[in-house]
């Protein structure tokens, strides 16, 4: 049995429906599914519906954006509960940064005399937590760039004329807000940001796995990260990242994690909802 537990849909960049998602999770023989979409857990009711129905495991998620000392970080929650107001108030606020972040890349493509407009972006994305990826759609779909890449490449990359900074929030906050959603905190592919001179203040600050296995991790990348998961005793997760048809092949089914890893990530789950309904207990109590 097989998981893959990093994956976007329409609810962030990622292109399928949480239905297309969960049908070529089912085409590749997964046992189980998580929802990692950027910044929100809105896609989580659609997508766990459409796993019991092909009786596929779903873990809700989300993957949030963060920083630590300069460093940009994402930071995936799983097994949040997505009815949590605290968590839903706090992603709403970063999804209006989301938001204001395309109005402001717009206003600048329109200095550069690119006559693209924001609700051209809004309707493209079609959700609360647009990013640069919808802008790069827009440019190609307007005709003021040939693809996705010459998009990044010419406008949206870091330093690149539409490019504007993101406010983050920090990842210990990050950390402790998927936690008191009663959430498990993975730090994603570390290979990819090159966060590990962060890890042991990570580690303090109650971070509980690392995504060992990812898409663009080489076979080195995720033995050296094996090595720190078995290190600081992290949790071991793994997914593919799939953004539907985003960059060519949608890359569902590339990565395989095992079940075992799965089963501990629920272990932990539940001694974090037990740890928090014993404290919300003694604070009854105490009134
Ligand atoms: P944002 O959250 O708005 O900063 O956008 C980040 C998303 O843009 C990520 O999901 C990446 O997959 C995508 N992205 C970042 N850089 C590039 C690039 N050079 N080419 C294509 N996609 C990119
Ligand atoms: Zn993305
Ligand atoms: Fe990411
Ligand atoms: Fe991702």
């Amino acid at each position: 049995m097989f998981a893959d537990l990093h994956l976007h849909t329409n609810f962030s960049d990622g292109t399928y429906t949480p239905e297309e998602l969960v049908m070529h999770g089912q085409r590749h023989g997964l046992a189980a599914l998580a929802l990692t979409d950027h910044d929100t857990v809105e896609g989580c009711e659609r997508m766990a519906a459409a796993c019991a129905t092909v009786k596929i495991e779903f873990i809700s998620g989300t993957e949030l954006t963060a920083e630590h000392g300069g460093h940009e970080l994402h930071l995936l929650g799983y097994c949040v509960d997505i009815k949590n107001q605290t968590f839903l108030a706090e992603v709403a606020k970063f999804q209006i940064v989301r938001q204001n972040r395309i109005r402001e890349m717009v206003a600048r493509l329109n200095e550069l005399d690119v006559p693209l407009q924001a609700d051209t972006v809004f309707a493209i994305a079609n959700c609360r937590s647009p990013g640069r990826p919808h802008v790069a759609r827009a440019l190609v779909q307007g005709g003021f760039c040939a693809n996705l890449d010459e998009a990044f490449e010419r406008f949206l990359k870091v330093h690149r004329p539409a490019w504007v900074p993101k406010f983050k929030m920090s990842a210990t906050d990050a950390i402790a807000l998927i936690h008191q959603a009663g959430g498990v905190a993975v730090m994603a592919h570390p290979g990819l940001n090159r966060t590990d001179d962060i890890i042991p203040e990570m580690v303090a600050a109650g971070l509980d796995g690392i995504e060992c296995f990812h898409s663009k991790h080489s076979t080195a990348t995720s033995e050296h990260y094996l090595e720190i998961a078995d290190q600081y005793g992290l949790l071991v997760t793994g997914g593919s990242d799939c953004h539907g048809m985003n960059k060519g092949k949608p890359l569902i089914g590339s990565i395989k994690l095992p079940y075992q890893h799965v089963e501990k990530l629920k272990e932990k789950a539940a001694a974090r909802r037990a740890e928090l309904a014993a404290s919300a207990g003694t604070m009854r109590a105490a009134h």
